[in-house]
């Protein structure tokens, strides 16, 4: 916990390096804190030390932790998979949810955003390595999925989200990044507004911002290990 304030400079710095070494500003990479199986505490922590967006994975957990942090003006994240069952929880407490991948989750979502709301912000999610073990959908299928939820009322389409095979090579990496990236411009061509490249994790987050990358989620560079 006493770590917090270094590894949140720490991070700040790396995104700060990674943007300016392709020629982007630092402050167009938004960082997430990714606080899931993490104590209130540390949220409370990083908060103090100006961290705004934090990210949680699992419903139950994050009603827990918000409900001892309302005092505070935190930006949250539903990054998870999401169960018809749990719609209208997150549609109710979050600002964004990162794992659209289905136009009957979208369409719950939407229907269920309470009126005085803003739209809720999502994601939809891309299984760009074809895993059985993630979630998410083909590249071939976004733009369908996003001409949907374009007329949806209630949320509002800010982009895409991958987490793509681990991969230690940089370039590697940033092949994969590079197909998320090129599929946000031919869903702007079509006319589907959107601004959001969700992408990079604390192990590839150079090579995501190398390619575009608007939003990584970083969990154990801030908090550490996960136990
Ligand atoms: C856990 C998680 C992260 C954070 O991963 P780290 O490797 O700890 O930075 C990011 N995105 C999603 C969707 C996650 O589930």
């Amino acid at each position: 916990m006493q770590n917090i304030e270094k590894n949140l400079n720490r991070i700040r710095a790396r995104i700060a390096a990674a943007a300016e070494a392709c020629g982007r500003a630092p402050d167009s990479v938004l960082l997430l804190a990714v606080s899931k199986r993490k104590p209130v505490a540390d949220i409370r922590k990083a908060f103090e030390l100006g961290q705004k967006h934090f990210g949680e994975n699992y419903l139950q957990e994050a009603q827990q932790k918000m409900q001892q942090l309302t005092e505070l003006d935190i930006c949250w994240h539903f990054i998870g998979a999401i169960q018809s069952n749990k719609t209208r929880n997150i549609a109710e407490a979050f600002d964004w949810a990162h794992c659209i991948d289905r136009v009957k989750i979208a369409r719950r979502l939407s229907d269920q955003r309470p009126a005085g709301m803003a739209p809720l912000n999502v994601c939809i999610q891309v299984n760009i390595d074809h895993e059985d073990s993630k979630a998410g959908i083909e590249l071939d299928a976004v733009v369908e999925l996003a001409a949907a939820i374009h007329e949806l009322p209630g949320i509002r389409l800010r982009g895409l989200m991958t987490i793509p095979a681990p991969r230690a090579d940089f370039t590697d990496q940033r092949n994969a990044f590079a197909q998320l990236a090129a599929m946000l411009v031919s869903l702007r061509q079509q006319g589907i507004d959107c601004d959001t490249l969700s992408m990079g994790m604390t192990q590839d987050m150079d090579a995501a911002i190398a390619e575009g990358s608007t939003l990584v989620r970083i969990g154990t560079a801030i908090f550490g290990d996960r136990i």
